[in-house]
């Protein structure tokens, strides 16, 4: 196995004081070990002072790259040019702020020498805050019966990846990704390893309730078309409980008159009617969006800077930044 590249691909926004920190804690993990590594930064369109910490960092070391955005594109278009930079015969993911603990990096190796594709860290929910933890319960919970790929509370972002299975994701171009459900995806022979949850020391999260709410929206719409079916069936059945309904009235309106007290009745029927009908447009909206930025093809990223070359054609495609 020796002679073997590792590339560890690290997602970072706005994360000045969490560089120099991630790049020691890998350094010294990687120290003896039989593989080499290269560290791989995105730097998603950081305000701070980030990229100037690995730019001096990729002047003194030559395994440190760094792709750069123009802007900040989030995280999964950062993970996504990541895997198409790394050279790496596996990838390692991991977030710069040390919440992937650079201790189970040794597990990680470990997992992939006995030839799993997929080595997954998952970790447990201790220290989240209990509105965050109840939040996504409920949602792993709603997923899991909603949609064909089995997802997993815990396992995120974290694991190591083969060269297959970093092709295989790399095959999955869509514009809207859902990682979480692309790691399921694409199968291949995984392992899982645990570990406590660490709480951030530096800096803050960049997820708010509200960016998580639409995260998981996404992977519910990215994932299966189940919803436009429940349209379909609520509209059905509700439909079919209406024309009982006016069946009934207009019976008892033959047997004895008409009468005048309907108005509760007319309104409820109206405003469930109309709420139904907005929800479902709502799901179809979603959809269409979804249809609409497919077709547009747009990059998922756009490259300010970068110290990767891969080849000559690729650099003239690339929007560089005189600096
Ligand atoms: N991140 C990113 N782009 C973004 C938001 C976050 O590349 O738009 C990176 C961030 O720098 C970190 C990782 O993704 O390395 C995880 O982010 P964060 O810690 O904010 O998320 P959490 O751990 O709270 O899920
Ligand atoms: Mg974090």
């Amino acid at each position: 196995m020796g002679n073997q590249l590792i590339t560890f691909l690290l997602p970072a926004y706005n994360e000045t004081e969490n560089i120099l920190p991630i790049f020691d804690a890998i350094c010294n993990q990687m120290q003896g070990s039989d593989y080499s590594f290269e560290l791989l930064f995105i730097d998603d369109g950081s305000q701070d002072e980030t990229l100037s910490a690995i730019r001096s960092l990729a002047i003194n070391y030559k395994f440190v790259k760094y792709v750069s955005f123009s802007r900040n594109f989030g995280k999964e278009a950062a993970i996504y040019a990541g895997l198409q930079h790394a050279k790496g015969d596996a990838v390692i993911l991991m977030d710069v702020d040390l919440q992937h603990p650079p201790s189970l990096i040794h597990e990680l190796i470990e997992g992939y020498k006995e030839g799993n594709h997929q080595v997954v860290a998952k970790r447990n929910r201790e220290g989240d805050s209990k509105l965050r933890t109840f939040l996504s319960t409920t949602f792993y919970r709603f997923m899991n019966q909603s949609v064909n790929v089995k997802l997993i509370d815990g396992e995120g972002d974290f694991r190591l990846l083969s060269r297959k299975a970093v092709e295989a994701l790399l095959r999955l171009s869509e514009g809207n990704r859902f990682s979480k459900g692309l790691y399921e995806w694409i199968g291949m022979r995984k392992k899982t390893i645990s570990y406590e949850n660490v709480a951030r020391e530096n800096g803050k999260s960049k997820w708010s309730i509200g960016q998580l709410l639409n995260y998981g929206i996404d992977g519910l719409v990215s994932f299966n078309t189940k919803p436009l079916r429940l349209c379909f069936y609520a509209g059905a059945i509700i439909m079919s409980l209406s024309l009982l309904y006016i069946l009934y009235s207009f019976i008892s309106i033959l047997q004895f008159g008409i009468d005048v007290p309907g108005y509760f009745t007319l309104i409820s029927a109206i405003l469930f009617l109309g709420g139904l009908q907005l929800f479902c447009l709502g799901i179809l909206g979603e959809y269409i969006g979804r249809i609409y930025n497919e077709t547009k093809k747009r990059p998922h990223y756009l490259i300010d800077d970068t110290n990767i070359m891969r080849s000559e054609g690729e650099r003239e495609r690339r929007i560089y930044h005189e600096s």
